[in-house]
């Protein structure tokens, strides 16, 4: 099996300006032959993620924000589910976005997003997010035409303009101890015909089919435009995509898990180590403790 890191590195974006969504093959699976070959490293990794998150939780410096972006039935709660398996759910929060309601279409589109923001020591999940506004939104312009922005803010610039901002609230994050990390679950068309098939033919499926998800499908290729200029644009050396393989949820799930990992690792954390004057009360303490 290639190494782990060279996993990770496979599938984060490097070079925006030459990204294109139709290089990259839904299906990859990097030489990992199965399913049962990744199980074991996913396990290890699984595991990892729980002991660097106490280190997190404990140090109370860092917060980690982890944005899932895919078309419909890519897998974002299952990848979310399994790879956040072992973690403690005191130290990490997960949010999903839907359309906006009318307090949130009252604000400017990053408010809401910026409410969920995880606190420091804490794991910020968010299924969707602010992107939606430059991929749902863009492809339905009526979307937009409900945020009521003064006619004058609006233009053809609009893109572009929510490209640089959202670079330039990510840097803000970042400069401040949030570590960003992105996915973009990218799931070829054929694959997801098939799990909407297999929502409507099996009867356990049948709660998470969406007419609505079927009929988004006619707009495809306007989506896969949007989400090439989402990575081409918004790929940053602080908050880099990673355009992760779909079509085989397994995988998926090895290399989201293995991202993570390897971002908490960056952040050199490490339990607090007590100074004199708390070595003395835990002394005191353990005293105490021995005499009653
Ligand atoms: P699942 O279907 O797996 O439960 P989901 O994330 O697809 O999860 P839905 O309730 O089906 O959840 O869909 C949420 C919908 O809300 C998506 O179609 C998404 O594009 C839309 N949405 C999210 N953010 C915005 C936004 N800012 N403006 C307009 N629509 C949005
Ligand atoms: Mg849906």
């Amino acid at each position: 099996m290639a190494p782990v890191h060279d996993l990770v590195a496979r599938y984060r974006v490097t070079d925006p300006r030459r990204f294109r969504l139709a290089l990259c093959d839904a299906a990859d699976t990097a030489g990992v032959a199965s399913k049962e070959k990744a199980a074991s490293a996913l396990g290890r990794g699984v595991e990892r993620l729980a002991e660097l998150q106490e280190k997190l939780y404990a140090q109370d410096r860092w917060a980690l924000l982890i944005i899932f972006q895919a078309m419909d039935a890519a897998g974002k709660d299952g990848t979310i589910k399994h790879v956040m398996s072992g973690i403690n759910p005191q130290g990490c929060q997960v949010t999903a976005f839907k359309a906006p309601s009318s307090v949130e279409l009252n604000h400017d589109f990053l408010w809401r997003c910026i409410c969920a923001l995880p606190e420091r020591g804490r794991i910020g999940i968010f299924n969707r997010s602010y992107y939606e506004e430059v991929l749902v939104v863009r492809v339905h312009p009526e979307l937009l035409a409900a945020e009521r922005i003064p006619a004058g803010l609006v233009s053809q610039r609009i893109w572009v303009d929510r490209f640089e901002d959202i670079n330039a609230f990510e840097r803000h994050l970042t400069r401040n101890g949030t570590a960003i990390l992105k996915f973009f679950l990218h799931v070829s068309a054929e694959e997801q015909h098939e799990r909407f098939l297999a929502r409507l033919k099996e009867p356990d499926k049948n709660w998470k089919f969406s007419l609505a998800d079927v009929q988004e499908r006619r707009h495809w290729d306007d989506y896969a435009s949007a989400y090439e200029a989402m990575v081409r644009h918004t790929s940053t050396s602080f908050a880099p995509w990673y355009v992760v393989p779909a079509d085989h949820k397994w995988f998926t799930r090895l290399v989201v898990a293995e991202a993570i990992v390897a971002a908490l690792e960056r952040l050199d954390l490490s339990l607090p180590r007590p100074d004199a004057a708390r070595r003395r009360d835990l002394a005191a303490a353990r005293k105490e403790l021995q005499t009653t």
